[in-house]
């Protein structure tokens, strides 16, 4: 598989050799992180070392780091109707979701379906900051705290939601605000100043860690939340369960790394992003870039060409090397109808056709090059059959 092209870093991004070399290090030692004794001693000080990085990411204080399974995990444990917030007892009775999250927010954590109301968003799919107002008001009136979860950045079109505004109106009406920032930490600057969120969900394996290893975050460390794991009492009791030090290791070398090299990626991405959406505009005049004029994290372009279904699409481009998704192929793998683009508006014979492609750590410009001579080829002969039929 060496000369493939890899553009699915929103599904999930290569293992970065930092990431490599920090978890053949952990596996390599005998310690449970529990144990007093020097091996487990060593096994500790590598998971406090990778909370103090995955802390720098956001900015938050390593105690209110809590590592999970993922970001799935760390959703589901922020989705909770009871909290402690800065040692506080907070009591949410309803919970707000815009319409583009993830199914791990959609699923709605420990909220009943009933207390789930979904705000709208725009054509770009940014949150409708009117609409948020009215919602928050509307609860506000009948005695009602929401808890609101924003995504940061959407998985489908890379569009960044206005956070800030989000926060400040969520808490003027004493709400909390959860944002699953899975697409944006490490990518973009972000963080628990930046958002104004009260928990933040992140996930290693976007950045370049391995898969199954995740962090709840929350402003401070006496924000606490029921654990959905009960045993030895592991994360301060947050979630029980003998530590994955290699997985946690290899999450903190890649937040190191990308906090570092954050400023540079963030150019280097969004150049390469911009000659892949001009290339493929100066091949077909009819290629839709979704979400264009929002503001988006650099790595990411969703466009689609009417008439062209993008399963087939996808599946001509893995046959020619390149690896990129359909619509909402993100956490399932299948290709299915996209709710982000549905909340959208955006038509269905459009949304049928979006494809996304998201560049990473390792994306190269011959990476692009190589991408539009083979959408190229894919086009004529993709259009020419629907010609064809058509005819
Ligand atoms: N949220 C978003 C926006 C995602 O893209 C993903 C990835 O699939 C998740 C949550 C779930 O993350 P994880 O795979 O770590 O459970």
């Amino acid at each position: 598989m060496t000369d493939r092209i890899y553009l699915d870093h929103n599904a999930t991004s290569p293992l970065r050799p930092e990431a490599r070399a920090a978890m053949t290090a952990a596996l390599a030692d005998t310690g449970n992180a529990s144990s007093i004794h020097a091996e487990g001693r060593a096994a500790r000080a590598r998971i406090e070392a990778a909370r103090e990085a995955v802390a720098g990411l956001v900015g938050a204080e390593p105690a209110a780091v809590t590592f999970t399974s993922g970001a799935t995990e760390a959703v589901a444990l922020a989705l909770s109707p009871e909290m402690e917030l800065s040692g506080r007892p907070v009591r949410c009775d309803v919970l707000l979701i815009s319409g583009v999250e993830h199914p791990a927010v959609r699923a709605g954590g420990r909220f009943p379906a009933e207390r789930i109301e979904i705000l709208p968003v725009d054509r770009e799919g940014v949150v409708d900051l009117a609409m948020l107002d009215t919602i928050l008001t509307r609860h506000r009136n009948g005695g009602r705290r929401a808890l609101v979860s924003v995504m940061a950045a959407n998985n489908e079109t890379g569009v960044i939601e206005p956070l800030r505004e989000i926060g400040a109106r969520v808490h003027a009406a004493e709400g909390v605000f959860h944002t699953d920032a899975v697409q944006i930490a490490g990518r973009y600057p972000f963080g628990l100043e930046i958002s104004g969120a009260d928990l933040i969900s992140i996930t290693s394996h976007k950045l370049g860690g391995p898969q199954g290893i995740g962090a709840l975050i929350a402003r401070d460390a006496d924000t606490r939340l029921p654990p959905l794991l009960r045993g030895g009492g592991q994360e301060r009791g947050a979630r029980a369960g003998t530590e994955n030090v290699a997985a946690i290791a290899g999450f903190g070398a890649v937040a190191a790394s990308a906090g570092m090299m954050l400023a540079e990626e963030v150019g280097r991405l969004a150049g390469l992003r911009d000659r892949l959406e001009d290339g493929l505009q100066d091949i077909a005049t009819e290629v839709v870039i979704l979400s264009e004029s929002a503001l988006r994290i650099p790595n990411t372009t969703c466009f689609a060409v009417p008439g062209v279904a993008a399963e087939v699409a996808v599946i001509a481009f893995d046959l020619e090397g390149v690896a990129l998704s359909a619509g909402s192929a993100c956490s399932s793998g299948k290709v299915g109808s996209s709710t982000t683009l549905a909340a959208m508006k955006i038509e269905p014979e459009l949304a049928q056709g979006a494809m996304r492609v998201s560049l990473g750590w390792n994306s190269t410009k011959a990476d692009v090059a190589r991408f539009l001579e083979i959408f190229a080829r894919i086009y004529a002969s993709l259009t020419e059959r629907s010609r064809i039929q058509a005819a």
